[in-house]
């Protein structure tokens, strides 16, 4: 009989090992787990923290006694693999209660250890009794017993990433004062600028302080007070450091398996390293970008889940390979839900990969049916093959399925040209009979067959400063509430009896709300004649990001 022995009892490791006995009776299976815990909810600690789970063992998915049961495995907690000895096959075992160590010998190994936060050697660190990271059990139960303790007022939450952010509200529905300190310009790094904005925006009607583009420099006075590299200086109860995570390479480190630029240990599609008897999955992997084929690191429990079964079939013989991650993510801020798949404009500027950008504002269901809400929802393609680069999307409601849509039709090969033409669910509670992904591949297809062209919120002010000509199209009490200075007003259905105020010789741009009635206008005005480009997303759009 083979021996699979699992590293890392978690996401991606319990998955592996339930799927290795269901397709294997015969094999014999350990997992090694240093901690306490396997197969636990980490992507429900925050909300524990916050109260909204309330019950701890629900976190707690399964537990050795009964996964040992069901699926005949050897499952040893408190035990960290902390060697591992290719050319004997076998590795070394730490009992992190006391202490021993052995060894154990293998035929496979299925490395699943995860990554953990990053913790920079800033000033004053060690010394901060009050700071926390968040990754497991333990880290949970040391935050609430501070928190119930010590009862702090004042929290700074360093990044604003999704678990900070996360932990950001969860501090404030404990009635706490909550700081967020980003070092870049914006929050959620999977959204692009302007969308990252409207968060930023609700973030602080909240009454969260938002710091951004400013790092820390120290902690102070055992944690009490942070001072940032723009010399804002802050007191606090409570420090939540959440900037990012890194791979556990280290075993892969010393076993000598490949890693790349970023520490992820490095697998071909068949998720195994570059020793052929041990596999790799999860967050400590290097993958490939589904979109762009470039090796990243994407630490998301989707993926992990899906290596984990994948590498059991792959060792049980079955067909089948990893073909990427997408990094398809989703969070819920306070009352929005912020969510995102494939590249942004990021990613695809620092590839220097040409594409193009709609921006629309549809509501999530239909306007007069009660409750509906707007999404703002980005959507960045190739403008010739109509490949869809990447997705967007940020409000109250129904942006969890748009993006879903989105990153199915992305994984399908479908293209923008192809998202008119899906038939999706629709009454009025739920959606509109064109819902938000059929409007963004008309308004992705209209790009694509010339009919309209557009520019971009960050463009229009140097084109104004230019001497550029932009007719406002909206009604008089819309401009009223705040326009683009150095417009022109022209109301859309007063528009074709204007034509002859405006430049023949020039592009035209015009703006409206939301793109829509743009869109109206620079079709009245292209089929008189004109050379003119819709402001992409219209004032919305312009006016959150700015
Ligand atoms: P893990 O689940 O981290 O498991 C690795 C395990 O390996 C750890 O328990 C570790 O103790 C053990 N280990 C490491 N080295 C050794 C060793 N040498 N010997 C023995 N054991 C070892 N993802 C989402 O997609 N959506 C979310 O909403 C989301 N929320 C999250 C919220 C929080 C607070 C956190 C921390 C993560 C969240 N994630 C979320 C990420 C998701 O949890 C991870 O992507 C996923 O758990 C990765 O699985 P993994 O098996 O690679 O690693």
């Amino acid at each position: 009989t083979e021996k699979i022995i699992i590293i890392g009892g978690v996401a991606g490791g319990s998955t592996a090992a339930a799927r290795l006995r269901r397709l294997n009776e015969e094999s014999n299976i350990i997992i090694f787990e240093k901690g306490e815990y396997i197969s636990f909810a980490n992507c429900g600690l925050p909300y524990y923290i916050g109260g909204t789970i309330t019950d701890r063992d629900k976190l707690l998915v399964q537990n050795v006694k009964d996964m040992s049961l069901r699926y005949n495995l050897d499952i040893r907690i408190f035990s960290e693999v902390i060697k591992i000895d290719r050319q004997a096959k076998k590795v070394f075992v730490k009992n992190v209660q006391s202490g021993e160590i052995y060894e154990e010998t293998y035929d496979k190994i299925i490395l699943s250890p995860g990554a953990r936060p990053v913790v920079p050697p800033i000033p004053g660190i060690d010394k901060a009794k009050t700071l926390f990271t968040l990754r497991n059990m333990e880290d949970t139960d040391r935050i609430k017993s501070f928190i119930n303790k010590h009862l702090p007022r004042k929290a700074v939450v360093i990044g604003g990433g999704f678990i900070g952010l996360e932990m950001a509200e969860n501090l404030h529905d404990q009635g706490i004062k909550v700081t967020v300190v980003e070092m870049s310009e914006q929050v959620m790094a999977p959204l692009d600028k302007e969308m990252a904005a409207i968060i930023h925006n609700h973030l602080q009607e909240k009454g969260i302080e938002l710091i951004l583009g400013d790092g820390v420099k120290s902690i102070e006075n055992n944690g009490q007070s942070i001072l940032t590299q723009k010399g804002n200086k802050m007191e606090t109860d409570l420090i939540l450091l959440s900037i990012g995570v890194r791979p556990e390479n280290e075993l892969a480190l010393q076993a000598g398996l490949r890693t790349g630029k970023r520490g992820g240990i490095q697998v071909n599609q068949k998720l195994q390293t570059n020793d052929p008897s041990i596999f790799a999955i999860g967050d400590a992997i290097e993958v490939n970008d589904f979109t762009n084929k470039q090796p990243t690191m994407i630490p998301l429990a989707w993926p992990a889940n899906r290596q984990g079964r994948l590498v059991a079939d792959i060792i049980n013989g079955k067909d089948v390979q990893y073909n990427g991650t997408l990094g398809t993510s989703i969070a819920k801020v306070f009352d929005y839900t912020v969510a995102s798949t494939g590249n942004n404009e990021k990613i695809l500027n620092r590839l220097g990969k040409p594409y193009e950008v709609i921006h629309i504002h549809p509501v999530s269901h239909a306007g007069y049916y009660p409750g509906a809400v707007p999404i703002a929802l980005k959507l960045i393609f190739d403008k010739t093959s109509g490949t869809i680069y990447g997705a967007q999307a940020v409000g109250k409601d129904s942006v969890d399925k748009r993006i879903d849509v989105i990153a199915t039709a992305i994984k399908g090969g479908l293209t923008v040209k192809d998202l008119p033409d899906l038939e999706l669910a629709y009454a009025p509670p739920y959606s509109s009979a064109k819902d938000p992904v059929n409007m963004a591949g008309y308004v992705a297809s209209n790009i694509m067959e010339g009919e309209v062209d557009t520019i971009q919120w960050h463009e229009i002010d140097r084109i104004l400063a230019d001497g550029g000509t932009l007719i406002d199209v909206r009604r008089p009490e819309e401009w009223e509430n705040g326009h683009i200075t150095g417009a022109t007003s022209i109301p859309l259905d007063e528009l074709r009896d204007r034509l002859d105020d405006l430049p023949k010789e020039e592009t035209i741009y015009v703006n409206c709300q939301v793109g829509l009635r743009g869109y109206i206008a620079a079709r009245i005005l292209a089929e008189n004649g004109f050379k003119v480009k819709n402001l992409d997303g219209g004032w919305k759009t312009y006016e959150t990001a700015l």
